[in-house]
């Protein structure tokens, strides 16, 4: 029996119509959540994804701010734009697009945000109250990997997940996250022994690795519940290029009980997630909640 496709263009919309219901309501209050997104240099895939956050915030009815720094701009500089920023009260969220040109440290870029207003969920104060299941806000990646995962199945208790790949924005607060929801986690990386024989034994497989095609149907366990998080760019035999995601997709359909694709699955949540984290924000700084 073939996989249940995880839909997760379908989902993220469903989530961004919550979340335009929600901001509707706060509008009225004269309380429109803002989200800033800043950009330093002219790297064609952030140039992108600057665009569609910006687009999409609009659609929600957030107040969208967009700096578009020129790729020399110094360390202090962006500093200051952040502090600016942390102090603007329209300014409920601040994305600072990665990745950012050598002079500038972005660890210490993304320590300055508030954390209040850090809806990538990367500072140390977020990734301490997530870890400790105190609140904080989840990245926005791991959380839309864990809102498709809840799709098709609501209770995760008990259930045996391996996570593959173990990079600060996506691996460890999946673990995170995983852990929250009751499951028993296990995260892999380059020095994993065995990882095929370690994924076959797995109820869930988050594939954040970065190498297309890399988990084949034979590493997964009959009805496992995969989430790819990959998305890799290869070239096709005519001369064009296409996406795929770590997982050998169709190998893996034949024998998962659900399955993310790739483009189409955990790529369009990421954008709502923000959207929800950005939210989150107005609401907590509002005390709406
Ligand atoms: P990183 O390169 O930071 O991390 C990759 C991880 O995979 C590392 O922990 C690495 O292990 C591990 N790894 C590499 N090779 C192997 C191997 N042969 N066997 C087992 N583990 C291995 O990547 P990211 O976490 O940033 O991203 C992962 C993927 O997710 C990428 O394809 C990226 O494009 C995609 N992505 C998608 C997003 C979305 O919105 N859908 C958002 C963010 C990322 P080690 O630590 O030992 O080196």
């Amino acid at each position: 029996m073939a996989a249940i496709l995880i839909d997760g263009k379908a989902v993220a919309a469903a989530l961004r119509q919550e979340i335009a219901a929600e901001v509707a309501s706060l509008a009225i209050l004269r309380e429109k959540p803002g989200l800033a997104v800043v950009l330093v240099g002219e790297d064609p895939a952030s140039q992108v994804y600057v665009r569609s956050k910006a687009k999409q915030t609009v659609e929600v009815g957030m107040a969208s701010f967009e700096y578009r720094l020129e790729a020399e701009t110094s360390e202090g500089d962006l500093l200051w734009l952040i502090g600016e920023l942390n102090a603007n009260p329209d300014v409920d969220g601040i994305l600072v697009q990665l990745p950012l040109p050598p002079q500038i440290d972005a660890t210490k870029v993304l320590r300055a945000i508030d954390p209040s207003k850090d809806v990538d969920g990367f500072h140390p104060t977020n990734v301490g109250l997530v870890a400790t299941g105190a609140g904080g806000i989840m990245p926005c990646t791991p959380l839309g990997a864990l809102l498709l995962l809840q799709s098709v199945k609501t209770d995760l208790t008990g259930l045996d997940a391996v996570i593959v790949g173990r990079s600060n924005i996506v691996g460890k607060p999946m673990a995170q996250l995983l852990l929250g929801a009751g499951c028993t986690v296990t995260i892999a990386h380059s020095r994993t022994r065995d990882l095929p024989a370690l994924c076959r034994r797995a109820d869930i497989i988050v594939a954040a690795v970065g190498r297309p095609e890399m988990i084949r149907g034979d590493w997964i366990k009959p009805g496992a519940i995969v989430i790819d998080v990959g998305i890799n760019r290869v070239g096709d035999a005519d001369g064009k290029s296409r996406l795929v995601g770590d997982v050998a997709f169709a190998e893996a359909e034949a024998v998962a009980g659900a399955i993310t694709p790739v483009p189409g699955g955990v790529g369009p949540m990421t954008i709502a997630c923000l959207l929800r984290n950005t939210l989150t924000a107005a609401k907590a700084r509002r005390e709406l909640d």
